[in-house]
């Protein structure tokens, strides 16, 4: 009786969590991104196109075709300095694409005594964790939508590397596909709508947050912007496709009544709440599995506006 319980029990979690995207792959990626050898992943730092580099590498493995030429790393200049954005892509049955973003740059290091890394653990390697994650669950899979994985660069001087991609005349056929963009931002600590939970940016301007809503995974649940004073939907990497009239918002869990941590040196893995980021990454790929044309073709109201 016990090994055919023992059994029922075994084939029982294979069946439900065989695909899911495990808490050590993402402890694994967002502590890589977060180490000290990154040191805070400054745009115009060998530590900046190392972070890149092994953005790279993760794509490599998920068998992501190029975006454009022969290779992930697409380079831009900025005040003199080069640096590379991350681009791959998943064809699925139709052109028609979902896009998922975060950036991975962060704010380096400053001159004071003891802890002077700014390791961005959640700030964002907890968001380049959720669209490497997304690549991992849809590795072996074919979808209807086909998609788009995209890491930003020299977020943290500006939205320079988002607006240097979403400039580039190469990545038009890309581009021109995008039916929707999610932008994740800082997902690794519990939101103040609980767990399973996050905020998006700018939902009075789409129907992007009812859709998701509609078609969600195992509760996962996206609630409107409660920082609606700060114009979140205005300040984030998001805002460089919106300028083309794509649908592209911010997904985040910070609480930023609470949040300590935001640009501090203290934004290290000891702040990160992995089961419920794991948990929501997840969801969301299972959400994101269930969309296809029939069922998922946000759009913007005219409250939104395209010329900032
Ligand atoms: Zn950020």
């Amino acid at each position: 009786m016990k090994k055919i319980i023992f059994f029922i029990l075994t084939a029982g979690s294979v069946c439900t969590y065989a695909q899911d995207i495990s808490k050590e792959r993402i402890l694994d990626i967002v502590s890589t991104l977060a180490s000290d050898e990154m040191k805070g992943r400054k745009f115009g730092t060998p530590e900046n196109d190392k972070a890149a580099e092994y953005i790279a590498a993760e794509y490599k493995k998920n068998n992501l075709e190029y975006c454009y030429g022969d290779s992930y790393m697409i380079p831009f200049e900025y005040k003199g300095q080069k640096g590379y954005n991350v681009c791959g892509v998943k064809k699925g049955k139709s052109p028609e694409s979902l896009a998922f973003s975060a950036h991975f740059d962060h704010i380096g290091t400053n001159q004071k005594e003891g802890d002077n890394i700014y390791n961005g653990a959640d700030d964002d390697a907890s968001g380049v964790a959720t669209v490497i994650g997304l690549a991992d669950y849809f590795k072996d899979k074919k979808t209807d939508f086909s998609m788009v994985f995209m890491a930003f660069n020299a977020e943290e001087i500006g939205l320079i590397g988002s607006k240097a991609l979403a400039d580039n005349q190469n990545l038009n056929p890309v581009f021109n596909n995008i039916r929707a963009l999610f932008n994740f931002e800082m997902l690794a600590t519990e939101s103040q709508f609980g767990k399973n939970a996050v905020f998006m940016t700018g939902d009075e301007f789409s129907d992007f947050d009812e859709l998701i809503n509609a078609n969600a995974a195992n509760g996962l649940k996206v609630y409107p912007d409660p920082y609606q004073g700060q114009h979140l939907f205005y300040r984030s990497d998001n805002v460089n496709f919106v300028k083309k009239k794509i649908i592209a918002h911010s997904i985040s869990t910070v609480d930023m009544n609470k949040a300590t941590h935001y640009h501090g040196v203290n934004d290290d893995m000891s702040i990160v709440e992995a089961d419920n980021l794991t948990n929501i990454i997840n969801n969301f790929a299972k959400t994101i599995e269930k969309l296809n044309a029939g069922n998922f073709q946000p759009k913007y109201n005219d409250k939104v506006r395209y010329d900032f």
